[in-house]
């Protein structure tokens, strides 16, 4: 063949003027088509999978409950709460696809969950994400600042969505956002606001934009907006927002908002009692605002809900009950070298005990566990033949004794 025929076919690049040009039956191709084609069919692909979306069945609220269910142990109003929310977003979203101008406009619930840190906050959220096959996003309020200022823009929130949508925008447009820590972003009642407050109120009046549902540009790689990056606009109107925060001490708001609707209005109040050692129920949207969330944000989270503490009967059925629990995970590691892992009540009580006393709640039943298999992950590999291996209360109070509390605090 002439070398004058060694073109491109497709852009016409010289092959001086390309890293490789391919050749086919009549035709050549040279490495930037042959990227720019990947990127093509990838789009192509991608917005096919965001029809798909929502084509997928819709879960009814019973049905979600139950699959959240085998994840998540206890916490049955949060969980029926969020249910309703998850069914009502996904009719929004199926809804807005089909509707017509005079239909009425479905606005969106986003939602708060108020619970001590580690009662299953961020699990819940993830659990919904895996269920409904969203994009889905953890942040973290507490990183967040206002523009200008150290730390992470809020957008910063949308350009993780749209990583986990593999860049499809369509995708992360109807995703789940989860937003930790929310309570860290509330004014400081004592914070006489003659200087700015950073990590207070200037960063809810920039998540109440997200929130309101607006176009945000978002630079696709996170971080800072570098003049060179292209921003890619977000509409967040159909993205649901969970928030989470443990807000600490807030009963005590519960409690006298309480008090003053008895004292007010329901002198002839026996018929309802107030259940004093879990006020946490009783948490309402005023009571956030008293904690210091600015009424336009609280306006904008309209779903209440709230977590109870972890008591040692929720720790215990966490360990072995939830479809992927900790104990299972361990029975299945030790599976992989035939060992036959098998674990005495009185030594899972025993787990539990210790979990509480050091007031590690859910997340230190994994720390406490790993500590006490570590010796048997280190030497069972080893040994060739299958065999049974079954920790009593003995082996999991020896091997515990010695652990430093100090490790496992920070763990
Ligand atoms: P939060 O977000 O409220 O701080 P997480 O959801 O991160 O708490 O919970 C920490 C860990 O504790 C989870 O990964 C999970 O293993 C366990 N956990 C907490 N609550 C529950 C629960 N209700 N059911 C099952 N596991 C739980």
């Amino acid at each position: 063949m002439a070398k004058i025929s060694e073109k491109c076919s497709f852009c016409g690049r010289d092959k001086k003027d390309a890293n490789m040009l391919i050749a086919g039956l009549n035709a050549h191709i040279c490495d930037y088509c042959v990227s720019q084609a990947k990127e093509i069919v990838k789009e192509e692909l991608h917005s096919e999978r965001s029809a798909d979306i929502l084509e997928i069945e819709l879960l009814k609220p019973i049905e979600i409950k139950k699959y959240i269910d085998q994840y998540v142990i206890g916490q049955d109003e949060a969980k029926k709460i969020l249910a309703v929310a998850v069914y009502n977003h996904y009719k929004r979203l199926t809804h807005y696809q089909k509707s017509r101008a005079e239909d009425v406009e479905i606005e969106k619930s986003n939602i708060i969950i108020v619970g001590e840190t580690g009662t299953g906050k961020t699990l819940l959220a993830r659990t919904i994400a895996k269920m409904l096959h969203l994009p889905f996003a953890i942040a973290d309020a507490t990183v967040l600042t206002e523009a200008g200022y150290v730390g992470e823009d809020v957008e910063s929130i949308l350009s993780r969505l749209l990583q986990s949508a593999d860049y499809n925008v369509a995708a992360a447009e109807k995703g789940i956002v989860f937003i930790d820590e929310i309570d860290k972003i509330a004014r400081k009642s004592d914070n006489p606001s003659i200087t700015r407050d950073v990590s207070g109120e200037g960063v809810q009046q920039a998540l109440l934009k997200l929130l309101e549902g607006t176009i945000v540009n978002v630079p696709p790689q996170g971080g800072r907006k570098h003049p060179e990056q292209k921003m890619i606009p977000i509409n967040t109107k159909n993205i649901l927002f969970i928030s989470g925060g443990a807000f600490d001490g807030i009963e005590k708001k519960i409690g006298s908002r309480l008090q003053t609707n008895i004292i007010g209005y329901n002198i002839d109040n026996d018929k309802e009692q107030i259940d004093k050692d879990n006020i946490i129920q009783y948490v309402a949207p005023q009571d956030l605002k008293s904690y210091g969330l600015i009424p336009e944000i609280v306006g904008r989270l309209p779903i209440v809900t709230y977590l109870r503490p972890l008591d040692k009967g929720a720790l215990r059925r966490i360990l072995t009950e939830p479809k992927n629990s900790i104990v299972k995970q361990f029975v299945r590691l030790f599976e992989m070298d035939n060992i036959k892992l098998s674990f005495d009540d009185k030594a899972l009580d025993f787990i539990v005990e210790k979990s509480v006393e050091f007031k590690l709640g859910a997340r230190g039943l994994r720390s406490i566990m790993e500590e006490i298999m570590t010796d048997a992950m280190f030497e069972a590999p080893s040994e060739s033949k299958s065999r049974t291996l079954k920790i009593n209360l003995n082996y999991a109070r020896e091997k515990l004794q010695k652990m430093s509390i100090a490790k496992l605090r920070v763990a």
